[in-house]
């Protein structure tokens, strides 16, 4: 049920006995939207703005990015645009930005701890194109999350920024909607604090690229340890499990939008554990959707059940190829 004879289907999708699942798709750039939409995506689960900073001389401005958030809101009027940050360091070099050349990039300043630092100014241009566009986009909802965060401290400043642009349109008059705001759970750190992050935030989403990364100290990139950068280790497994727990616990929703989310032969385990979304390339969309719409929830939390308490990769492999 996964070749690509699939059928698209534009309407949202639920279990077969009723839990519906939120399929959205992963992009980076404006050209992607279509692509998306003809998949059948519900709406955007990951927008990569990194990608808009890109082969250029100089970051884009303001009135740059609004009319790029304000596309992608109006390329899914019924649906959600989940738009995270921007994102560099640790692989993602962008040359006029003047990143430090480290030891370990991965471990160094990226993500969240650029945009409350050295890229302060950049942060608080793109929440101002974000929450203007928000207002005004003839569109879907918009949600921004805050990647690489770790601590309280970084989301509390993180949220602050967008309080401070807030007050700024109040004293200048601009028309601006504050979006749904959340959290990427990619680090040991995040996993640890969900509970305290899903309760100051309206949602998570997994990044198990990341998230795969940083539990099992095994690069991204490095092929020798291919073998350990995998989110079926259990140790992940917990992660994500201990995550949604702590989202849901806190009324907060939670998605996924790491690779493994767009795995058709992973879509009976991450609905059991819980995510109520799912982000991916447009791709796969199709193939995901008619996972869900065939699979029983109920056998799926037993599914993920027994996932978490295999303590071998290979153990929780041979629980999905049995299903
Ligand atoms: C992830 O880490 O899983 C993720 C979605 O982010 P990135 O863009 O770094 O792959």
């Amino acid at each position: 049920d996964t070749g690509p004879d699939v059928e698209v289907t534009h309407e949202r999708v639920e279990t077969t006995d009723g839990r519906e699942i939120e399929v959205a798709a992963n992009v980076g750039r404006s050209v992607e939207l279509e692509g998306a939409v003809e998949q059948g995506a519900d709406g955007i689960g990951l927008y990569r703005t990194e990608f808009l900073f890109l082969d250029r001389e100089e970051p884009p401005s303001e009135e740059e990015q609004y009319e790029t958030y304000v596309e992608a809101l109006e390329a899914f009027p019924e649906g959600r645009v989940v738009v995270r940050t921007l994102d560099i360091g640790g692989d993602k070099q962008i040359p006029y930005l003047d990143l430090p050349e480290e030891e370990n990039p991965f471990l160094g300043e990226r993500g969240i701890r650029r945009s409350l630092g050295p890229d302060a100014d950049l942060f608080e241009t793109q929440l101002r194109a974000l929450l203007r566009a928000a207002a005004d986009a003839d569109g879907g909802t918009l949600s921004v999350m805050f990647p690489l965060v770790s601590t309280v401290d970084e989301l509390e400043a993180a949220l602050d920024a967008v309080d401070e642009v807030a007050a700024d349109f109040d004293d200048e008059g601009v028309a601006y909607t504050v979006p749904e705001l959340g959290v990427m759970v990619e680090t040991p750190g995040a996993v640890f604090m969900a509970d305290e992050f899903a309760a100051r935030v309206d949602f998570l989403s997994i990044g198990t690229n990341d998230l795969a990364q940083y539990v099992m100290a095994a690069a991204r990139e490095n092929e020798h340890v291919a073998h350990l950068h995998d989110p079926l280790h259990p140790p992940v497994l917990r992660a994500i499990a201990r995550s949604v727990e702590a989202a849901h616990d806190n009324d907060a929703w939670i998605g996924m939008c790491g690779e493994m989310a767009g795995s058709p032969e992973l879509t009976e385990l991450l609905v059991g554990l819980g995510l109520d979304e799912l982000s991916m390339s447009a791709v796969t969309i199709p193939a995901v959707k008619e996972n869900v719409s065939t699979l029983e929830h109920e056998r799926a939390i037993d599914v993920a059940a027994r996932a978490l308490n295999a303590v071998t990769r290979g153990d929780v492999t041979n629980i999905i190829e049995d299903q």
